[in-house]
């Protein structure tokens, strides 16, 4: 195979914000639009869980939860409930005009909708939050490695562009905090299923050095799939946040072996 040049990360503009209620989350201002990474810090929940716990589905509290959700759409200024779905690990994407009186299942959400609050739940899987500063548009999708096999968050953008009056040369994306390819072990198939979908770049997701597994580096996979969508070098922005390295401000189901909480990535639309 030839040699990979790895992609210069210049964007890191990303930072801890501490909210009066101690909620404290990772924010990129250059995104242009209220949004956030939520961390573990300035929650209710206990054990496994705590604190800042955002995810009913690995057996916590439900009250706490809500009250948790309650604290983190007051430090991000949006009036919740923020508009979720039910997570499949796919590639399908839901563009909402309004809050959804069903539930919605995909595995991202796109919306021009000002003062709708949208938002996924990863504790590995990479969030990636869109923004597009023309329409005002924006979206939020969960990408684990088979969402990133999906190509969900290229799926998201056009979305944006085909539906939201989006631009993929205005489009700006934060990669947020996700499990490294430090962490991310994985099998031979997973590495075949990422060459065998081929995206402009690919080959950077395959870590391969001494360690006798391949490792997978879902930032530059989704950093690649938003450049070969067309999206500028300059408004991608990646965290590089391992959640598997940092017990202290993430939750990690491969860490923590299934047991442990949610963090949500969230964005609103704001009116123009
Ligand atoms: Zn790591």
């Amino acid at each position: 195979m030839d040699q990979v040049t790895p992609l210069v990360m210049m964007n890191e503009p990303f930072r801890l914000e501490t909210a009066p209620n101690g909620v404290t989350w990772l924010a990129c201002p250059p995104l242009g639009t209220p949004h956030g990474f939520s961390t573990r810090r300035g929650g209710e929940s206990e054990g496994p869980f705590a604190a800042l716990n955002l995810g009913v589905s690995a057996g916590d509290d439900e009250a706490t939860v809500r009250r948790n959700r309650a604290a983190w759409a007051t430090a991000l200024g949006m009036t919740g409930p923020i508009q979720g779905m039910h997570q499949i690990h796919g590639g399908d994407v839901q563009a909402v005009a309004q809050r959804a009186q069903e539930t919605l299942y995909g595995d991202a959400i796109v919306s021009a909708t000002p003062g709708l609050p949208i938002g996924i739940y990863t504790a590995d899987c990479t969030p990636i939050l869109l923004h597009d500063p023309g329409t005002g548009a924006v979206g939020a999708v969960h990408a684990g490695w088979r969402g990133t096999v999906a190509r969900v968050v290229m799926n998201a953008a056009q979305r944006m562009v085909d539906e939201l009056g989006g631009d993929p040369a205005r489009l700006r994306a934060a990669i947020g905090p996700a499990i490294g390819p430090c962490c991310f072990e994985v099998g031979e198939e997973v590495a075949a299923a990422i060459a065998a979908q081929g995206w402009p770049g690919w080959e950077r997701a395959i870590v391969r050095d001494a360690r006798p597994k391949p490792h997978v580096d879902l930032f530059a996979a989704n950093r690649d799939q938003l450049l070969a969508f067309g999206l500028r070098a300059e408004n991608v922005f990646v965290s590089h946040a391992c959640t598997s390295c940092d017990a202290d401000h993430y939750f990690s189901w491969r860490r923590d072996q299934g047991r442990t909480g949610r963090m949500q990535a969230a964005i609103m639309a704001v009116a123009r």
